[in-house]
This record gives C-alpha cells, sequence and structure tokens, in this order.
C-alpha cells in the first residue's frame, strides 16, 4: 500500500528489509549494538562485519545506546549504503514510558536520516519481535510518527517503506496507513 503525505511516498511492503535498495534502512537493535536475534541479526549476517566494526567503535566512544536514540553506520555488503541502528522499548505493560520512546526511535531515526541528505529510508517494525510490544498499537505510533514529521519538518526524505516480515505485522501497518490516509481526506 502506499500514500503520499507533503510529497514524500510512504509504502508498506511485505519482505526482508536486508535486500531494500534505500538509501538507509533502520535496524531496531539492541542498546549494545553488538547485534542480536530477529532483524538485528539478519542485518549483521547479510552486511558482514564492517558494519559491527563500526558498531564497536560508537559503544567504545560513547557508551551504549539508549532506548530511543539512533547512530548510522555503513551499510556494509548490504545494497543500502547506511544503516541507522536504534532501540525501541521493551514492553512492560505499558506503564513505563513505552509509546514515548517507541515515538522517539522513530523519529531520531528520521532526524539522523535528515542531517545526512539521504532520500530514502526503510523501517521494519521496531519492537513488535523480540521486545513484546502489542503489534497494533506499535503499527499506529511508527505511521503517525512518521507521517506526522514529514507533515511539520523539512527533510531530504522522498521515500519511507515499512518493510514487514509476516502478514500479520503487513497487514496492521496498512490499516495504520489507512486511518491516517483517511483522516487526511476528510478535513
Ligand atoms: P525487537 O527486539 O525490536 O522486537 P525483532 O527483530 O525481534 O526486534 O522484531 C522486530 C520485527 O522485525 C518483527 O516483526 C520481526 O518479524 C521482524 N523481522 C525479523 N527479521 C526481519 C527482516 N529480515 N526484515 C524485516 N523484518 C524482520
Amino acid at each position: 500500500m502506499e500514500a503520499i503525505i507533503n510529497q514524500v511516498k510512504i509504502a508498506t511492503i511485505q519482505g526482508d528489509i536486508t535486500r531494500q535498495t534505500t538509501d538507509a534502512i533502520v535496524n531496531a537493535a539492541n542498546s549494545s549494538l553488538m547485534g542480536g536475534g530477529g532483524v538485528d541479526g539478519a542485518i549483521h549476517r547479510a552486511g558482514g562485519l564492517a558494519i559491527l566494526e563500526e558498531c564497536k567503535r560508537i559503544v567504545s566512544k560513547r557508551g551504549r545506546l539508549p532506548a530511543g536514540k539512533a547512530v548510522i553506520t555503513t551499510g556494509g555488503n548490504l545494497q543500502a549504503k547506511n544503516v541507522i541502528h536504534t532501540v525501541g522499548p521493551i514492553w512492560h505493560g505499558g506503564g513505563r514510558n513505552e509509546a514515548a520512546v517507541l515515538e522517539s526511535a522513530y523519529l531520531e531515526c528520521l532526524k539522523v536520516a535528515t542531517r545526512h541528505k539521504l532520500a530514502s529510508i526503510s523501517f521494519p517494525s521496531i519492537s513488535t519481535g523480540a521486545y513484546g510490544y502489542p503489534l497494533t498499537e506499535a503499527a499506529g505510533i511508527a505511521i503517525k510518527t512518521v507521517t506526522s514529521f514529514l507533515k511539520k519538518q523539512n527533510t531530504s526524505i522522498k521515500d519511507v517503506v515499512f518493510v514487514l516480515f509476516d502478514s500479520k505485522t503487513y497487514e496492521s501497518y496498512c490499516s495504520a496507513l489507512q486511518e491516517v490516509t483517511e483522516e487526511k481526506s476528510s478535513i
């Protein structure tokens, strides 16, 4: 599914983010930046050691990456030139600021991409795997955060792709995007 917000294309697709050709792909990393399971493991496997080496340099310089923040590295062997690593919140029931941290994770990625003058970025579904964030809520936050950023901020970004691994996740993001475009056309 596709929508245009302020001349920027937002698309939802089902697929593997490691195969995307956008300027950057986003990694749902953990604070150690040392790789892990899920999308993090897939990105490091496909991208090779150059990504891990840069992550190690970042952590040795500035320490672990707090949840809600983002850093950029090379894309190594990936087709994407860059990986933007962010850390989503671990779901603890909703009372520990999880929504604000998830929003911040998306926003910080968009800001890093803008600072590096990137034209296109792919996101996975941050926090809805091992970190346990409920899917419908997470999809709503992801889509709303990206669309409101695109409406308000000057950005180099022209294309945003949500790359969802399984059909349930894909359907949730399509519904969230549909809702936002319906709100827009009713104004
Ligand atoms: P988190 O720890 O932030 O929850 P996970 O990697 O466990 O991160 O899961 C986040 C989402 O990424 C899940 O929907 C998972 O199915 C998905 N995912 C796993 N591998 C890939 C991949 N290669 N491309 C895109 N999404 C992926």
